[in-house]
């Protein structure tokens, strides 16, 4: 039960949180001046402190050392006491159980700050075997520079002791340095510890401005994580030390963990700035999920596109060039960096109109070996009649010629000199010369079967959407059935489904995957809060369409959680509910 901490914002791994002490306090955050420590059993036996709503209070506690063995963990641990007050319980990374607490505080925390694996390891260890909704804390460990990376690995609460320390050593720190106070002529920071003159500035003063340092540094990281953008602000941040790049990289091979926590949409554009940036789930995940489970359903020839900085790409200059020349008679598929390759009926869904990058013309070999790839993938997986490439010279080419190359294939090239040139939109069209053109109604029906594809699983779209009309404007196709009962509805911002009540039934009824949420006996209006949740499929993300279930009411709606998260938590909302009906 964790009545004392609840979780409101969520980005990946990284939490706004409440800490509800009798004087609530916002996370990531310092808790210092909250913290009650009753003492290690060590060294004394320890009374059961009274504890109460003021402050976080740490309960007596036996830490080991880094490696201390297993078997030595098991025999002297501690089986936290159960209390009404807020409380922290003290784990090792290497051996953690649940233990009933509010919060959980790593007793071996020291010996992994500067290894990045390690330091991932022990947060992943913890948190996953920890309940979602409850505050990990790190002790005596935060600085300017490292919070940033602790708290998007999912560390929520944190002291100012290390911060303190060094400054009373005469180290002042800063998001990117950590410099001997000797050697500053001048303080680079404009704090009210850094306001007097400079021959004034003493080492106390200097422990005030770590301390301020850290807070504003904290204050950026929870902005950060309410617009959704903590991994664009990381990949600059954890460039000041090779260690917390090492815990970035690492971090992104923990693939489970970190997608399990990354929402399917968003409004949060990705900034692809950085070498970096082909890592993140997003990009994998659409990269995954558009060569495991789209499929395309055209019988026209591949047209393989350049992306366009504009997005959606079809309302761009050079697309609608392009699709001119094309008019319907090629399937296209845009090639772009970071995403890899974005079939015309996914070009609205997150985050392949959610993203921008930097615009040089040059293309470094990681990607256009992780393009290549994608497209290699997505070649293995749809056959075409014929493949043209529109494509320029520059990094473009070469992907497609490796493909070519790798699949013994046969690609037909029409850029001249500039794809949007004369020449070479004629031979665009040239190339397609011959071919019938698909029709409204085909395009439409494919975009809606791919969407549920993209969203539910190889098939679902077939197994959806196999007799269906479509009503309404692309791109806010409106899904109906053969006797005209509305089922889903395109959203165009995110380029997802949302399901009405019949459409619901019919998915559940369907053989496409379902991501079903399992509640209490009760009505929900608005919003499903956790404890109203007796089961989530775990598979659901947060931003999935999802069907609610209990014994008085039916009902689809979006997850604001994760599957295992609505299923753990005591406190916070696990999805939002657009149609209900009762039982
Ligand atoms: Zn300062």
């Amino acid at each position: 039960m964790t009545e004392y901490f609840e979780v409101h914002e969520r980005d990946g791994a990284a939490r706004v949180g409440e800490l509800r002490l009798s004087s609530p306090r916002t996370t990531p955050a310092l808790v210092d001046d909250v913290l009650e420590d009753a003492g290690s059993l060590w060294s004394a036996d320890r009374d059961l402190p009274d504890g109460d709503e003021s402050r976080l209070t740490v309960l007596p506690h036996r830490a080991f050392p880094g490696g201390t063995p297993e078997e030595v963990q098991a025999s002297f641990a501690v089986d936290a006491p159960d209390v009404d007050y807020p409380s922290v319980a003290v784990v090792s990374s290497e051996d953690v159980e649940s233990q009933g607490t509010d919060a959980y505080a790593l007793s071996d925390v020291q010996s992994v700050m500067g290894h990045g694996a390690a330091l991932v390891e022990a947060v992943v260890d913890v948190r996953e075997a920890i309940p979602a909704d409850t505050a990990l804390l790190f002790s005596g460990v935060a600085t300017p520079r490292n919070v940033a990376l602790l708290a998007y690995a999912g560390v929520d609460l944190f002291d100012a002791t290390a911060a303190v320390v060094k400054g009373t050593e005469g180290r002042y720190l800063t998001t990117d340095e950590a410099y001997f106070l000797e050697d500053l002529e001048e303080l680079p920071c404009s704090c009210p510890a850094c306001q007097g003159p400079r021959e004034e500035f003493t080492r106390e003063d200097c422990a005030d401005h770590n301390r301020h340092a850290l807070e504003s540094e904290l204050a950026i990281v929870r902005r950060r994580i309410r617009d959704g953008r903590l991994r664009d602000y990381l990949e600059g941040q954890a460039r000041h030390d090779q260690w917390l790049t090492a815990a970035m990289r690492e971090l992104d091979d923990q693939w489970g963990y970190l997608e399990e926590r990354t929402p399917i949409l968003r409004d949060a554009r990705i900034d692809a700035a950085t070498g970096d940036t082909l890592r993140r789930v997003e990009i994998q995940r659409f990269a995954d999920r558009v060569t495991t489970r789209y499929r395309n359903r055209f019988d026209n020839p591949l047209v393989l596109v350049p992306c366009s900085a504009a997005k959606p790409y079809s309302e761009s200059q050079s697309h609608r060039q392009f699709h001119d020349a094309i008019q319907w008679r090629g399937h296209l598929v845009s090639m772009t960096s970071p995403i890899g390759v974005v079939p015309q009926e996914l070009e609205t869904t997150y985050p392949a109109q959610h993203y921008d990058t930097v615009v040089t013309g040059r293309w470094t070999e990681d990607e256009k070996e992780f393009v290549s790839e994608v497209l290699q993938r997505y070649l293995e997986r749809n056959e075409y009649p014929k493949i043209v490439a529109h494509v320029p010279d520059e990094g473009y080419r070469d992907i497609v010629e490796r493909v070519e190359e790798r699949l013994d294939l046969d690609i037909t090239y029409t850029v001249a000199d500039h794809p949007t040139d004369d020449e070479s939109l004629a031979n665009l069209s040239e190339a397609l010369s011959g071919e019938l053109k698909y029709s409204k109604r085909e395009r439409e029906h494919n975009t809606v079967r791919a969407l549920a594809d993209y969203l539910l699983g190889d098939g679902a779209g077939d197994d959806l959407f196999a007799d269906i009309q479509t009503t309404s404007r692309y791109p806010k196709i409106q899904v109906r059935d053969d006797e005209d009962t509305q089922l889903a509805t395109m959203v165009p911002q995110y380029g997802t489904l949302s399901f009405t009540l019949a459409g619901a039934r019919h998915w559940l009824e369907s053989a496409a995957p379902t991501k079903r949420v399992e509640i209490d006996g009760f009505v929900p209006h608005g919003s499903v809060l956790a404890p109203g949740v007796v089961d989530a499929d775990e598979d659901i993300r947060v931003g999935d369409e999802v069907i609610v279930e209990g014994p008085q009411a039916f009902a689809v709606g979006r997850a604001e959680m994760f599957g295992r998260e609505m299923a753990e938590s005591t406190r916070g909302i696990a999805c939002e509910i657009r149609h209900v009906e009762e039982k």
